[in-house]
């Protein structure tokens, strides 16, 4: 499985897909929202203001081209690491050191076949509706409920306990220090 940028020059490769991942997921949060609006991509938003998300773990993915056009953000001193590129400003992926959870941006996954999510099946579980937008035709709860603890915690617990955050692409071999530097947004 390929992952890219939306103009190609970065590439990826996902190995173990879908098997490894928690599946489709959207989160309506004011800070996946107001990243997406710094960087001047909202046409990545669903019509809620929604980012689509399908994690893997950092062990399984590798950097094929264009490790150099990445770039690093973070919303504030502490927060996610949110990755895009240099070249076409495409969002590509957040993570958070020590944590086997790689969020794959949507769009990354479709640039080469947009029907590819539809293959996925639906969005398995959506959070923190308290900030989605207009009038969802589905339920987000307000936070989190029972099916996305449901949907998330048997792939993280496993991502633990096998150790999958190591050896991310993300950090330098210390596991928690950027491949590049971070800008603060
Ligand atoms: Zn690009
Ligand atoms: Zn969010």
């Amino acid at each position: 499985m390929k992952i890219q940028c939306d103009c190609g020059q970065f590439q990826a490769e996902i190995s173990h897909f879908p098997k490894n991942s928690a599946g489709r997921l959207a989160c309506y949060c004011d800070d996946c929202q107001k990243y997406l609006k710094k960087l001047g991509r909202e046409d990545l938003l669903d019509p809620y203001g929604g980012t689509e998300v399908i994690p893997v773990y950092p062990c399984d993915i590798k950097f094929l081209s264009g490790r150099e056009n990445l770039k690093c953000n973070r919303l504030s001193e502490k927060g996610l690491n949110r990755w895009s590129t240099k070249c076409c400003n495409s969002p590509i992926a957040n993570v958070k050191p020590f944590f086997p959870w790689v969020g794959v941006i949507h769009s990354a996954y479709t640039r080469k076949d947009p029907q590819f999510l539809e293959n996925l099946g639906p969005i398995r579980s959506r959070i923190m509706g308290a900030y989605a937008h207009g009038r969802p035709p589905f339920k987000i709860p307000q936070k989190m409920d029972l099916n996305a603890i449901v949907s998330v915690l048997p792939f993280i617990l496993k991502g633990k306990f096998l150790k999958k955050y190591k050896d991310s692409p993300f950090f330098e071999s210390d596991g928690k220090t950027p491949i590049v530097d971070v800008t603060i947004l």
